[in-house]
Formats: C-alpha cells, sequence, structure tokens
C-alpha cells in the first residue's frame, strides 16, 4: 500500500526566532506519524523575509530530506503564502501551520485520526477564548463575527484560524478560486465539505511579534466583508431611499409652513446642518461603492497571486 502523506504549509515572515523551536515540534510529530507509516513532508513559504529566516530554512532543509522550502520575491502576505503553499503541495492530506507555534502541531494527530477514522473530509480549529489578547482586539474581533454572520451567507466561525488539516479534495476545491484579494476563512467555508471543529486554549507566540497590528486587522476585516458580503452596498441604496422620503416630507412640511404661517427665510442653520450631514451620507455611500470598484479593478488586472525567487531542488517522489 502506498504511505499516506501530509504536507504542512508553513508560512514565515521573519521568523528567525520561532522556527527552531518550531522545527523541534514538528520533528517529533513526524516521528509519531512514522509509527503510524504516514509521512509529513513540510513546505516552508518564505515570505519575503527581511531577516535571517530564508537562511535557516535553507540549513534545515539540507538536514532534512522531508523540509522543502520556496520564497518569494518579496513580502506578499500570508494569504499569498498559503496559496503558494496549496498549489506547490501535493500530500494526500495538507495542514496550514503558523511558525510560531500558536498552532500547536500536537493537534495534528488528533485532527488525522477525525479524517482517517470518522470519515471528516476537514477538520479545523478554533480558539476557545482569546487569552493574552488586548481588550479592544478582542471586542472588535467579537463584533466583526457578529456582522459578517448577519450580512454573508458564507458561515465565519468566530475563533477559527487558518490552522486546519483538509483532504486533497478539499485543497483542489480551494484551488480553483484563483481571486487575487483571498480571504482564506471565507474561502474554506465556501467550498464546503464535512468539516469538524476542534477548540483549544489560545497559545501565545513562542518567541518574535505579531506581524499584526490594530489597523492591519481592522483593514483585514473590512476585505473579509467585501469579498463575502454585498450587503454594504444594499445598505447604501437603503440609505439613499431612506434619505429622498425624508426630504420629501420636509419638502411638503415647508411648503405647509410657508402658505399657512407665510416665513420663507427662517432656518438657515437647519439647512447646513441638512447639507453637511448629507453630503456626509453621500460621500460614505460613495467610499462604499468604490471599495467593491477598487477590488474588482485589482481583480480584472489578474496580477499574479506570489512570485516565487527561489525554491529547493529537491526531488519531491524520492521521499
Ligand atoms: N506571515 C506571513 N506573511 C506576512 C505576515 C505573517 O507569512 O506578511 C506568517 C507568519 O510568519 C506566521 C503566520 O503568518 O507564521 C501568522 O502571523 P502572526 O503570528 O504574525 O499572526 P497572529 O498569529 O498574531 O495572528
Ligand atoms: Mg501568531
Amino acid at each position: 500500500m502506498k504511505k499516506e502523506k501530509i504536507s504542512v504549509i508553513v508560512p514565515c515572515y521573519n521568523e528567525e526566532e520561532s522556527l527552531p523551536y518550531f522545527f523541534k515540534e514538528i520533528e517529533k510529530i513526524s516521528e509519531k506519524f512514522a509509527e503510524k507509516k504516514v509521512m509529513l513532508e513540510v513546505l516552508f513559504v518564505d515570505d519575503g523575509s527581511k531577516d535571517k529566516t530564508l537562511k535557516i530554512i535553507k540549513d534545515l532543509c539540507q538536514e532534512n530530506k522531508w523540509l522543502h522550502y520556496i520564497s518569494f520575491s518579496r513580502n506578499f502576505g500570508k494569504e499569498a503564502a498559503i496559496y503558494a503553499g496549496l498549489e506547490n503541495t501535493d500530500g494526500d492530506y495538507v495542514t496550514i501551520m503558523d511558525a510560531d507555534l500558536q498552532d500547536p502541531p500536537k493537534l495534528l494527530l488528533e485532527m488525522y485520526s477525525y479524517i482517517k477514522d470518522e470519515g471528516y473530509d476537514a477538520v479545523g480549529v478554533r480558539r476557545s477564548n482569546r487569552k493574552g489578547e488586548p481588550i479592544v482586539r478582542s471586542f472588535f474581533a467579537n463584533l466583526f463575527y457578529k456582522i459578517i454572520a448577519k450580512i454573508s451567507k458564507t458561515e465565519m466561525i468566530s475563533g477559527a484560524r487558518d490552522y486546519r488539516l483538509m483532504k486533497k479534495q478539499v485543497v483542489d476545491a480551494i484551488l480553483q478560486m484563483k481571486e487575487y484579494n483571498r480571504y482564506s476563512k471565507g474561502l474554506f467555508s465556501f467550498v464546503g465539505f464535512k468539516t469538524k471543529w476542534l477548540e483549544y486554549q489560545n497559545v501565545e507566540r513562542v518567541a518574535g511579534k505579531t506581524k499584526w497590528n490594530f489597523w492591519k486587522l481592522l483593514l483585514y476585516a473590512f476585505d473579509g466583508i467585501i469579498a463575502f458580503s454585498t450587503a454594504p452596498l444594499a445598505i447604501s441604496t437603503f440609505l439613499g431611499i431612506l434619505f429622498c422620503i425624508i426630504s420629501f416630507i420636509l419638502i411638503i412640511i415647508i411648503i405647509f409652513k410657508t402658505l399657512v404661517f407665510g416665513d420663507p427665510v427662517n432656518g438657515w442653520p437647519s439647512l447646513v446642518c441638512i447639507i453637511f450631514f448629507v453630503s456626509g451620507i453621500q460621500l460614505f455611500c460613495m467610499g462604499i461603492s468604490s471599495a467593491y470598484l477598487s477590488k474588482t479593478y485589482l481583480e480584472t488586472k489578474k496580477r499574479p497571486i506570489y512570485i516565487i525567487k527561489e525554491k529547493d531542488e529537491k526531488d519531491k517522489d524520492i521521499l
């Protein structure tokens, strides 16, 4: 019988400090899988790191046949790294794991057994708490999940990480979506398949710093909304209709007042307030439309999602 293979995709951006810890952990797990006659292969995706990450990855790959790497020509972001990883691996099962050990490698054994023994197609992982995270960040994260649940048909699981084990079939489905603006959490959910969710306590990063700050996360949340819902466009249409109705009512009131009380010049301050308010709403709605337009513009260019500068030359079939 052909040995089964699990491909582990590890996006790395400036992870020189965490990689040695990561390797130690994944090596342990690989030995455990070897006992089950399952082979583990790791593909490090160096996302244009500016520190010694690539050098560390190259050294590790040289010493270990089961490790591979690809390196981008610049930083393309984690979403691009995930896509590149999915395109460049061929395991029977594929998993995506952060290099900072926030996605505990030991969960992989449990995830594998769900797919193997219980017939799931994919196993996702979600944090049951947000311990160690700033309160403001947690608040906005929860708000985001509440909003997206209301306005999108695609289900987004609160606290879900990109860490998941998937059958090749699921990976192929995800790869069929070649969109440039990638929001993987949504894409994973969009493809469907029978998915099991495992819960675990949040773990803090083993070393190094997170690449996300509040603003980046906020923009990422907007990207998620735009990628998976057109409700904001409907909201702007609704606001337009609402304001037409209000102005119509006001016109009738003013005509009535002028005819009955005969005072047409009153109300300059209120007029100014109304002009400011309504033009604000107009700009807001235009902003919403522009957000969709700009995403469409970027999609139509069909630029590559990532560009590989170098990769290891090991022949994967020898493994
Ligand atoms: N990452 C990446 N490209 C980026 C930013 C991050 O490949 O532009 C990788 C990073 O090296 C890590 C994973 O994505 O393996 C998650 O990043 P991070 O730990 O900073 O995010 P957090 O866990 O805080 O959400
Ligand atoms: Mg992390």
